[in-house]
């Protein structure tokens, strides 16, 4: 494939068969999951997987099932998005989000939002009702207002969960410790979603409430293009884990360029980045991708990663820890 062949909309092809995988974030560990929390997590993915996959089935576009799943578990407070953001150092809860659709390469993002319910929905209005790709703090805010997104107060993201990792990862500021924690979701659980649609376009979102005790107006990769989020014809990737270093090897974008210009297989080139190249970096975290045939990866170095996937075979799994890897 030539450089334009992989960079330009896709062209019609023969009807696909949909494939959805969405995620709930790495560095989950056995010794924060009771055999309960197990079940509402994976019962959370379920219906977040269902979601989607039935607007793949009804024959709508791969971006209204990234949405359609990523709300489910923004409302969800297990999860680091939405409802369950984790703080910032100063107590708030400020949210980033990105969709990209492949099919296009249109892109829209948000950061740094404090009262928008579902930043997945105004990063996609971002994407299709604005000329440019990236909003942030009150500007996105403002942008949400005239688009009718829906607002709430701050104490709607507020979950006592959260709170008391904020309280510990302060203490040991104080104590200028490391977190202990640093790679458990206490400080990761950014959720997202790539799809391939029935035409065979593919689209990518994530949202997240960044890291837990991030510093004023952090960004993390979540919603930068090309970092933790990425679509285009040939490749679709949402990325979790420690931003910085997700920036710093614009992980999702190198993904798809060796997916689509070199033809690396997606397994191969999703393991090489996130499993070898990040944490080469001292980084960690993990992926969910799709390609244009449908092949799935969902590499990890963190030991689980809430994850649940519908491939070729039609079949729904949901996993957390390294047993059940996607059969591609
Ligand atoms: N990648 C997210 C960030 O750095 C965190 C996560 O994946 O949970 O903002």
């Amino acid at each position: 494939m030539a450089l334009s062949a992989a960079l330009r909309p896709a062209a019609a092809r023969a009807e696909a068969i949909p494939v959805l995988v969405i995620h709930g974030g790495a560095g989950v560990i056995k010794a924060d999951m009771s055999p309960e929390r197990q079940k509402i997590v994976k019962a959370a993915l379920a219906r977040a997987l269902d979601a989607g996959y039935a607007v793949l089935k009804a024959g709508k576009p791969a971006k209204d099932a990234v949405v359609a799943s990523i709300r489910v578990l923004e409302d969800d407070p297990n999860f680091n998005a939405g409802k369950g953001a984790v703080f910032t150092h100063d107590g708030h809860n400020e949210m980033d989000a990105a969709i990209m659709d492949g099919a296009t390469l249109q892109a829209g993002a948000v950061a740094g939002v404090r009262h928008v319910r579902n930043p997945i929905t105004l990063a996609r209005a971002v994407m299709e009702h604005s000329k440019h790709v990236l909003l942030i703090g009150q500007g996105a805010e403002a942008f949400a207002r005239a688009q009718d997104i829906d607002l709430v107060d701050p104490s709607y993201f507020w979950t006592r969960r959260r709170w008391d990792q904020l309280q510990k990862a302060l203490r040991e500021d104080a104590a200028h410790v490391r977190h202990a924690d640093e790679t458990t979701d206490r400080h990761f659980g950014t959720v997202g979603a790539v799809a391939l649609d029935r035409d065979g376009h593919l689209a990518a979102g994530t949202s997240t409430g960044g890291m837990t005790d991030k510093l004023w107006g952090r960004v993390g990769d979540s919603p930068l293009i090309g970092a933790g989020t990425y679509a285009n014809a040939g490749c679709a990737m949402s990325g979790t884990g420690w931003g910085e270093f997700y920036i710093r090897t614009v992980a999702a974008h190198e993904i798809c360029m060796r997916v689509t210009l070199l033809h690396e297989p997606l397994a191969h080139a999703a393991d090489d980045v996130i499993n070898h190249e990040i944490p080469a970096l001292g980084g960690n975290g993990g992926a969910i991708l799709v390609d244009a045939q449908g092949n799935i990866a969902t590499p990890f170095n963190t030991s689980g990663m809430y994850r649940a996937w519908i491939g070729r075979d039609g079949i729904s799994h949901v996993a957390i820890f390294a047993d059940g890897a996607p059969a591609q």
